[in-house]
This record gives C-alpha cells, sequence and structure tokens, in this order.
C-alpha cells in the first residue's frame, strides 16, 4: 500500500515535506482542495512519534477544513500543517520562521494559521517571513476562540429549537465538557440568554469560576455526557460520543465545539436511532474560520471587520437548520448531511473573495 492508497489521501492537490537543517524544522503541509479558493488551516505543533500519524494527521485534518469552509460558503479551500516537535520545549522563533519560509514558498496556494501547539504571537514570526498567514493580533482577526464561542451558541440554539421546540434558550439545561477558551465563552452567552449551566473540567479553577461567576452547577469530568440536561456541548476532546457514552446521554441534543466528535461514522446513526439530534462538529465549530475567513479578505484590499465576519459567523444557524431539513428528507444521518450538503458546495461557482 502507497500513501496515495491511505482512506485520508482522498485526492489531495499537494502534500509538501518541508524541512530545515539548521532550525530542525520538520513539517508537512497538506494542500487537499483549491477549488474554492487557497487552502486554508492551521497548524499544529506536536512531539509526533511516528511518521504514520503525522502523514494521518495532516491528511485528515486539511480535508476536514475543505469541508469546513465549503459547508460556511467561504472562497477558501483546505488545507493543514503539521511540525513535529514538543510545543513546550522545541518551539523557537527560528523554527517558526523557517515554517513561514515554506508556507511561503507555496506562494498563497497554503494559508496558515493557529492550532493546537501554536498561539497568535508564535504567528507574528511566521509573519515576518510570509503574508500567507492569518489570525494574527495586529490588524487581523486574533484569537479564533470569541468568534467559535458565538457559531456554537447560535448553532446551538438553532438545534435547541429543532428539537426541544424551544424558541428561547430560557431555563434551557446545558452541559459543557470543557470550560477552555471556547467552552468558557460559550458558558458565557448561554447564561446571558438564560440558559441553565452544568459544567467539567480537569481544571478545578476553571469550574469554581463558572460556579461563581455564572452559578453553574459542577459535574464529575468523566459522567458529564450523562448529566441530566437538555442539551450537551462537547468543547474538550474528540471522540466523545461512542459505544459507551451515547448509551448513556440523557441530552436530546449534542451541540459542541470539539472537533471529530463521533469515535466513527456509525455513531450518527447510533445517537439518531435514540433520538438525539447531532449538531455537526465541524459546521457548528466553524465561528474561528469564518472570522479569519475575513482577515484573508486584506488581500482584496479590504480591511478586517469584526461586525461584519460576527454576522456571518451568525449564519451557521441557517446552515444547521438546512443540515437539518436535508437529514429529515433523505432520511440520513445530519454527519451525512453536513458532507452531502458541502460536497454540493465544492461543485458549485465560488465568488472570487469571501
Ligand atoms: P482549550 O485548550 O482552551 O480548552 C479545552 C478545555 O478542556 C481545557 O480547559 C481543558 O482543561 C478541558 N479538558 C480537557 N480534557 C477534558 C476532559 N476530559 N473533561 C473535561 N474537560 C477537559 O481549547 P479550546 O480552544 O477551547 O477548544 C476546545 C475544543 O474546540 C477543541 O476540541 C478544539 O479543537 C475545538 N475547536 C476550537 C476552535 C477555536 O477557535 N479555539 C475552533 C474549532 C474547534
Amino acid at each position: 500500500m502507497t500513501v496515495f492508497d491511505l482512506p485520508d489521501f482522498r485526492d489531495h492537490e499537494q502534500v509538501v515535506f518541508a524541512s530545515d537543517a539548521e532550525t530542525g524544522l520538520k513539517s508537512i503541509i497538506a494542500i487537499h482542495n483549491t477549488r474554492r479558493g487557497p487552502a486554508l488551516g492551521g497548524c499544529r505543533i506536536w512531539p509526533y512519534e511516528n511518521d504514520g500519524d503525522v502523514v494521518m494527521d495532516a491528511l485528515r485534518l486539511s480535508r476536514v477544513m475543505t469541508y469546513k469552509s465549503a459547508l460556511a460558503g467561504l472562497a477558501l479551500g483546505g488545507g493543514k500543517a503539521v511540525i513535529i516537535a514538543d510545543p513546550r520545549s522545541e518551539k523557537t522563533p527560528a523554527l517558526l520562521r523557517a515554517f513561514g519560509r515554506a508556507v511561503d514558498q507555496l506562494a498563497g496556494r497554503y494559508i496558515t494559521a493557529e492550532d493546537v501547539g501554536t498561539t497568535v504571537p508564535d504567528l507574528e514570526f511566521v509573519r515576518l517571513e510570509t503574508p500567507h498567514v492569518v489570525g494574527i493580533s495586529e490588524g487581523g482577526a486574533g484569537d479564533p476562540s470569541p468568534a467559535t464561542a458565538y457559531g456554537v451558541f447560535v448553532g446551538l440554539q438553532a438545534a435547541a429549537r429543532r428539537a426541544l421546540g424551544t424558541p428561547s434558550l430560557e431555563g434551557v439545561r446545558v452541559g459543557i465538557q470543557g470550560l477552555g477558551a471556547v467552552g468558557f465563552g460559550l458558558a458565557e452567552l448561554l447564561r446571558e440568554a438564560g440558559a441553565r449551566l452544568t459544567v467539567a473540567d480537569l481544571r478545578d479553577s476553571a469550574v469554581e469560576r463558572a460556579m461563581r461567576e455564572l452559578d453553574a452547577d459542577p459535574s464529575d469530568a468523566t459522567r458529564i455526557h450523562a448529566a441530566d440536561v437538555d442539551v450537551y456541548a462537547p468543547c474538550a476532546l474528540g471522540g466523545v460520543l461512542n459505544d459507551d457514552t451515547i448509551l448513556e446521554i440523557r441530552a436530546r441534543v449534542v451541540a459542541g465545539s470539539a472537533n471529530n466528535q463521533l469515535a466513527e461514522d456509525r455513531h450518527g446513526a447510533d445517537l439518531q436511532a435514540r433520538g438525539i439530534l447531532y449538531a455537526p462538529d465541524y459546521a457548528i465549530n466553524a465561528g474561528g474560520i469564518i472570522n479569519i475567513g475575513h482577515e484573508s479578505t486584506r488581500n482584496a484590499g479590504r480591511p478586517y471587520d469584526r461586525q461584519r465576519a460576527f454576522a456571518d459567523v451568525a449564519r451557521i444557524g441557517d446552515t444547521l437548520e438546512r443540515i437539518f431539513d436535508l437529514a429529515d428528507q433523505e432520511g440520513v444521518t445530519t454527519a451525512i448531511a453536513a458532507d452531502r450538503l458541502a460536497e454540493q458546495r465544492l461543485l458549485e461557482d465560488c465568488p472570487a473573495a469571501a
């Protein structure tokens, strides 16, 4: 079997292995699809232990970015970069600049951004070598998390309307797993809308803050999926919808920011069989990419405008409505419906700029 036969390879346009002896850079940049525009996707820095995992991660993550941007209607394609390094001990300005030079060689076919292991200040070093970077703080969109949290909030509202028949979130009980950059922001928005919160995090300080500031009830981090709530919002890890958890979920809606929530594709059908409405992860967590997508329009001469960007993020609610309708019409899971809508968008002509 060659790399071209890997299930995750699926029509990647270009995969670049970039290295730099002086700084020790070892990186893979995967460009999945540029039909709708340049391939945008974050740069993950992780101490991968074997080459197979690095390649699989780059391929899998870049393909999801194509679907995420297409579904969000952005004039962007999908890409992703990974750097093999420990972000705590091996991430240096020189390494980031070497990565920036590798990005620059792709002449704008790939645009990089923040991901696991990279921060907004890191991107400033990348930016010294290439203009093809978004999510920077000066004059740019900065940290994508507030936009992601807002998108999840709007999407959660749409899913609750559909499954619970509630026009507002007043009194709706939401269980949030993970109170990080996205989860805490989501908790604040939900509280403002009158929802009642149950929260879990591995960090006691985050839970205590939510109890103090948002009147949240604490839950055991290993049991939050089974909490007695209306909506379960996974905002920490992937793979949380699996053979063990699905049977214990009491919520009628799953709507959260975590990537790759379904442990396997078949778990989408298991949720459906239990009457639980699942808001597909890459549809509901697209707020960050929609926001930084606006930053890339600087290339078309327009400055970043937060208000316009957030108005676009709010359209995640409409996208989810369309996904739920299509799933009903075609008798498929919401995850399959999201893929079908994204694939349809990939075939459509796309405006030159988002
Ligand atoms: P973060 O690292 O800021 O927060 C994650 C939080 O989850 C931390 O507080 C951590 O302590 C907690 N956590 C980890 N394991 C846990 C467990 N088993 N139980 C309970 N809590 C646990 O990350 P983030 O930026 O808030 O992102 C959250 C999720 O959303 C991730 O899956 C991320 O990939 C996804 N996502 C984030 C963005 C974004 O804009 N930040 C965009 C799209 C998707």
